[in-house]
């Protein structure tokens, strides 16, 4: 049997390039060799949704960044979180023999909570079980991730070792998968890009869009004058040169230390790079999204499907757990 794999995202927000170089370029070139399972997870975008109006819109624009990049509904299985709702049945079953000390220690729990103190959910104590919920009721073996979900990854596996031991051996313990760019960072310079931290430049912006959004990236601070030499390696603006134009790449560091360009130029340069690398993605994404239903022929189909596998999974965990 091909080996199984299975990745998340959050509908937050339309997919940025840290999603693309980080995680779906992955989900594109695994779709040949493994059968592969993606889903828009909905259910994990409400720990931290306040507008519950753009959920629907989200995960419409979200399905449409995964068709125009790649991802092929002949190939894999591509669904909705809530619309297989096996998940929040074992979801309830992995919080049983999850230990809460686990949880309380992850980083983004704590980092969450740092971020909205007013909202301190039970649900994002919870989001790595559901999480691991997520992949294990699919049996996947490879998960094809981010630098930033290794610590969940690494949870899941706990809870997968502990409900093995504890009730009986059902699930294999999946692996992280990660790109050669594991962690782009956001046009602030230093966190990450984060649909939530809203300093990403999304796929399917406008070159216009485009090049307003890298204007305002920060680049090295110490170079204030147009005349100061640059410092390309604590630039992200330079680092986001590597992915895009990676041969002008040697250059571009001797121009910026002997400042024959500036900050300005270096990125109107990165700007007509990204506009040039998106333009077959953003024409494919207009074309689909002309395509009346087929979203939800998508969807209705990947849930369809998602669920036979799902519904096998739940009834052999109740069996183990003596609940049939
Ligand atoms: P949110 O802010 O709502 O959490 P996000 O931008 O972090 O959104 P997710 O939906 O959480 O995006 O992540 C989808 C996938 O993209 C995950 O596999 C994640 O690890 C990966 N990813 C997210 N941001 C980056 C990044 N900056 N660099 C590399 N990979 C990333
Ligand atoms: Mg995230």
């Amino acid at each position: 049997m091909k080996g199984r794999v299975f990745s998340g995202a959050r509908p937050t927000g339309k997919q940025h390039i840290g999603n693309y170089l980080g995680a779906i370029q992955n989900y594109v070139k695994l779709q040949d060799e493994y059968e592969c399972i993606y889903c828009i997870v909905d259910i994990h975008a409400l720990t931290t949704l306040e507008d519950l109006d753009q959920l629907q819109p989200n995960i419409r624009e979200m399905m449409l960044d995964w068709l125009a990049a790649g991802l092929d509904p002949e190939k894999s299985i591509l669904f909705v979180q809530s619309h297989v709702p096996e998940v929040t049945e074992l979801h309830t079953l992995l919080s049983m023999i999850t230990p809460l000390g686990w949880l309380l220690r992850v980083p983004t729990f704590k980092e969450k909570a740092r971020q909205q103190p007013e909202n301190v959910n039970y649900g994002l104590v919870g989001y790595p079980v559901l999480q691991t919920a997520d992949i294990i009721l699919y049996k996947a073996n490879m998960v094809p991730v981010g630098e930033d979900q290794l610590p969940h990854l690494e949870l899941a596996r706990e809870i997968v070792r502990r409900f093995n031991n504890l009730i009986a051996p059902v699930f294999p313990e999946p692996q992280a998968k990660l790109t050669t760019a594991p962690m782009i960072r956001g046009l602030d310079g230093q966190n990450k890009m984060s649909k939530s931290l809203d300093n990403h430049i999304e796929l399917a912006a406008t070159p216009k869009e485009t090049e307003k959004r890298i204007k305002t990236a920060f680049t090295d601070p110490q170079r204030k004058f147009r005349t100061d030499p640059g410092r390309p390696e604590v630039c992200n603006v330079y680092d986001l040169h590597g992915f895009y134009d990676s041969e002008k790449l040697e250059e571009i560091s001797q121009q910026c230390r002997a400042a024959t360009i500036g900050c300005v130029d270096c990125k109107k340069m990165l700007s007509k790079e990204i506009n040039n690398a998106m333009e077959p993605f953003r024409e494919r994404r207009a074309e689909i999204a002309m395509r009346s239903g087929y979203l939800e022929e998508v969807m209705a189909d990947g849930a369809e499907r998602a669920g036979v596998i799902a519904k096998e999974t739940i009834r052999e965990v109740k069996e183990k757990m003596c609940l049939l």
